[in-house]
């Protein structure tokens, strides 16, 4: 199974990056029950190969640049074998000392190599909508309603609420539904035409928020936005929740990553704001997926909204003791900082800053050729490895045909995916269909990317 891996790895550009198949026809391919004997290894790899892989949508693969790749790479992956390997469970120090001290060590490594403030607490958790998820917790616990104890029913609260900007992931609100925040607390302030969060109409909402008796609880800010990769004015919007005295997290989920490239860190301007922050190194930074931090510089405060500790799992250990269950909703844990260490490790700053710097010179190269031609709009200015656009055709008054454009530019879609050798996605900015494309894959090149090229051609 090493050598299939190996060879899937470095033959990946012989399947197609999105697979030609049946809703339904996976799942049919199998028996209605498992084997009563048991199978071979040999014999279970040419099922996987037989009926299995058909079905794969190859993220792995160069000529996916759709949503954010989740890029792999050899060393994650050897990082996730010795994971599944040793099979241990890290919720306590003591379960297994190294898991807490690598995670601990790495996240340490990790801050340090993006060049974000010292003195972040830092937890790996499965993804971003999770961790979101546990600083909004720790925001809500912050506003001193005594949550945690008294819950949110039965007694009169303020509304409590959570501002985000029109473009921020579905993650945020998702997170302020599980805290019962509710979603008509999730405050969307227009963005700007750079698809920035307008810090005037931020202010304009607490202002109107506080004079309803409302409560402002958090500001989630993005760095990389999922449609067109944009930043919102952190400087600002750190100031404006400063004064206030509002939790401030950071999503940068997909564009952190890219911050290991010192000349990148200015995306950072205003962080040492920010309460919490998130970023995947499953997105842009060659660890296989699940793998995303949530840093905190209020990790008391986390601790505080999550320990619960039963009889069963209380220690003699020494009270400084870091137990990472206290700082989450789980309390089995997997060893995933084993595989960015293994890809921090293993590629070493330099060859992960050289790849990340490519990719974002590949993005920057594409927009300039779509810039040069008449019949494609971007549709939002490029940012990263993101770049957004539409093929545009007018009508015989020379405006842009609206209707026409889209139906092309769906139909432009439609036949690059189906090539197999490129895969990307689409979003809508202010009513428009767009093409996106987001470069992130470790093995990609401009070969790759110049295939958008011709298929306008
Ligand atoms: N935040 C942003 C900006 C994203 O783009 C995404 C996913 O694309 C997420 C959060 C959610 O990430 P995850 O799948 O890790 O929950």
């Amino acid at each position: 199974m090493i050598d299939w891996i190996a060879g899937y790895m470095s033959g990946i550009e012989s399947y197609p990056v999105l697979p030609s198949i049946e809703y339904g026809q996976t799942g049919t391919a199998f028996a209605s029950e498992p084997s009563r004997e048991g199978k071979s290894f040999p014999q279970l790899l040419t099922e996987f190969e037989s009926k299995i892989l058909p079905g794969i949508t190859h993220w792995n693969h160069p000529g996916f640049m759709a949503y954010f790749a989740i890029t792999g790479s050899q060393a994650g992956i050897l990082g996730e074998l010795l994971s599944a390997a040793l099979n241990v469970n890290g919720m306590l120090w003591k379960t297994s000392p190294s898991v807490t001290e690598l995670e601990r060590l790495v996240l340490d490594w990790l801050r340090e190599a993006l060049g974000l403030p010292a003195g972040l607490f830092g937890i790996i958790n499965d993804t971003a909508s999770v961790n979101s998820f546990l600083a909004l917790a720790a925001a809500r616990e912050r506003t001193g309603l005594n949550i945690r104890r008294e819950g949110m029913t039965g007694r009169s609260l303020p509304a409590l609420r959570v501002y985000c900007s029109d473009q921020a992931h579905s993650s945020i609100e998702k997170a302020a539904l599980a805290l019962g925040i509710g979603a008509a607390n999730v405050v969307k302030i227009p963005s700007d035409e750079r698809f920035q969060m307008k810090v005037e109409d931020l202010v304009e909402a607490i202002r109107a928020d506080r004079e309803r008796g409302f409560l402002p609880m958090a500001i989630s800010a993005t760095i990389g936005t999922t449609s067109t990769a944009a930043i919102d004015p952190i400087p600002e919007i750190g100031e404006i929740a400063r004064r206030e005295g509002i939790w401030l997290h950071v999503d940068a989920a997909y564009a952190g990553s890219a911050a290991i490239v010192p000349e990148l860190q200015t995306m950072w301007r205003g962080i040492e704001h920010a309460d919490s922050i998130v970023t995947n190194p499953h997105k842009w930074l060659f660890t296989p997926v699940d793998c995303s931090v949530l840093y905190t510089r209020h990790p008391e405060v986390l601790r505080q909204t999550f320990s619960l500790v039963p009889e069963y799992l209380t220690t003699t250990d020494p009270s400084e003791t870091l137990n990472y269950m206290d700082y989450g909703i789980q309390l089995g844990r997997r060893f995933r900082a084993l595989k960015l260490w293994m890809v921090l490790e293993h590629y070493g700053l330099e060859r992960l800053r050289a790849v990340i710097r490519q990719q974002v010179g590949y993005a920057t190269r594409l927009a300039e050729a779509l810039k040069n031609r008449g019949d494609v709009e971007l549709l939002a200015p490029p940012s990263l490895s993101v770049i957004v656009f539409r093929t545009i055709t007018r009508n015989s008054s020379g405006s842009i045909d609206e209707a026409e454009s889209e139906r092309i530019s769906t139909d432009l879609l439609a036949a690059m995916n189906r090539s197999g050798q490129i895969f990307v996605s689409h979003t809508r900015l202010r009513g428009r269909y767009g093409i996106r494309v987001a470069i992130g894959n470790g093995a990609t090149q401009w070969r790759h990317v110049e295939k958008i090229l011709e298929f306008l051609a």
